[in-house]
């Protein structure tokens, strides 16, 4: 369930039903204002609905003056300690305004903050991190560290609800992912404010894309979470921002840019299909529209569970095919495969639909067709979790279980009845 109150970030909505917002912070020291800026430029083309700059001197509150009127989303400002940068990121026109109560001086000093905020009707987001839990905690936090970081938010909240200031979301972050999990999920129920969720220091590109899939993965899938944020060791936050594309694309939580699908291949496979499909992956960043792409190691299987894809090849040893919608389109050789696909996605973007020059589709689908004969008997990982699927269904008393890999019905590939028909995949 989302949470029941709804905040806005100038005007981006976090909670209550919205999209769940991605966002990201700055790397670059924030007083640096052309490499910030050129730091913000980069998220937001990435796909950013927000930004946070670390608001650590008072030089950076000045550059955050400039900052907040020339970024195309909303700045938060990241304040530890400071609470008299707090209020001066406020007055510099920060839409919003992250603390840690437990960190900022004390409650007068949140008080402090929270007045000048409604006054300015400035969001804040106050979190906690396993790091940092008021000393009183420590204790619970030893024998039970989810209960701690939850009780520790609650408190928060309730300090900011003695204050009449309702207008925040509410982060728990810790580097250990069942715990990020166990709280978030915990919290979810105890408060109706929107959540932003993270793990801290989640690690390199590799790892902490992983742990971040993992942990915020599963909040969103039960409908926990907010808005998010990936926290990578690297300079360039637009990564952070792809990744976080890529675990809402994945949860079809929100559509941005190409999917592209892709077999796992096998001892079938029959080119090289790590470098066609960094290719293709690298292609499609110059597209905007969510086209689907499908690449096959081989066509053994035929087109099979591949067919849904809005374009798709299957490769084989001297020749591959292109197919749109699961129909074939064209059979091409081997080398040109990457480049007649992206004609093919070409050609449709200029024409509206896809074009099928049928005599050409019949070519391929005998080619096609001739494979899948001669490899009837072949055992691929597509047909094994075929028959698993049916033998499970079977087991279940089912006396005729639906094919799992049956072809999925498409509409003609015409001008009228095309699934692309009326829409034009743009590029960028
Ligand atoms: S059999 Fe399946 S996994 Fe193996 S290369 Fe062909 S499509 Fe890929």
């Amino acid at each position: 369930m989302p949470s029941k109150r709804q905040i806005f970030v100038d005007d981006v909505p976090i909670g209550g039903g919205a999209p769940v917002a991605v966002q990201t912070m700055t790397k670059t020291e924030t007083a640096n204002l052309a490499a910030t800026m050129e730091q913000i430029e980069k998220v937001a083309e990435a796909g950013a609905d927000l930004v946070r700059v670390a608001v650590p001197r008072d030089d950076d509150v000045e550059a955050l003056k400039t900052i907040v009127k020339r970024s195309p989303i909303p700045v938060i400002a990241d304040i530890h300690f400071n609470h008299t940068l707090a209020l001066k990121a406020i007055d510099a026109g920060a839409h919003c305004i992250r603390l840690n109560p437990g960190n900022i001086g004390g409650p007068e000093k949140v008080a402090e903050v929270a007045e000048r905020a409604t006054a300015a009707n400035v969001p804040m987001r106050i979190g906690v991190n396993s790091g940092s839990l008021p000393k009183h905690l420590h204790e619970l936090e030893r024998s039970n560290p989810v209960e701690a970081l939850v009780a520790a938010a609650v408190e928060f909240v309730e300090l900011m609800e003695g204050l009449d200031f309702e207008n925040f979301k509410v982060s728990i972050k810790s580097t250990n992912v069942p715990n990020t999990i166990a709280a978030n999920r915990l919290l979810a129920e105890k408060i109706p404010y929107p959540l932003h969720l993270g793990i801290t220091e989640a690690g390199t590109k590799w790892s902490g894309s992983l742990k971040s899939a993992v942990g915020l993965g599963t909040l969103l899938a039960d409908g926990v979470g907010d808005t998010i944020r990936i926290s990578l060791s690297t300079f360039h936050a637009e990564e952070e921002v792809k990744v976080a594309w890529e675990i809402l694309k994945a949860l079809q939580l929100r559509e941005r840019g190409p999917v592209l699908i892709a077999c796992p291949t096998c001892g079938r496979l029959q080119f090289d299909m790590d470098t066609v499909v960094a290719e293709i992956e690298t292609r499609l960043e110059a597209y905007e529209d969510p086209i689907e792409v499908a690449v096959l190691g081989c066509a053994v299987n035929g087109i099979g569970e591949a067919s849904h894809a809005d374009f798709g090849i299957t490769g084989a040893k001297n020749e591959g095919l292109i197919f749109a919608h699961g129909k074939p389109l064209r059979k091409v050789p081997q080398d040109d495969l990457v480049d007649a696909l992206f004609e093919e996605i070409d050609k449709s973007i200029d024409r509206g639909a896809v074009a099928v020059d049928e005599a050409k589709s019949a070519e391929g689908a005998d080619w096609l067709a001739k494979i899948e004969e001669e490899n009837a008997g072949e055992l691929t990982p597509e047909r094994i979790a075929q028959m698993e699927h049916e033998a499970a269904l079977a087991e279940d008393g089912d006396a005729e279980p639906e094919p799992f890999l049956k072809p999925v019905k498409r509409p003609a590939l015409d001008e009228d009845a095309s699934p692309t028909a009326g829409r034009r995949f743009t590029r960028a």
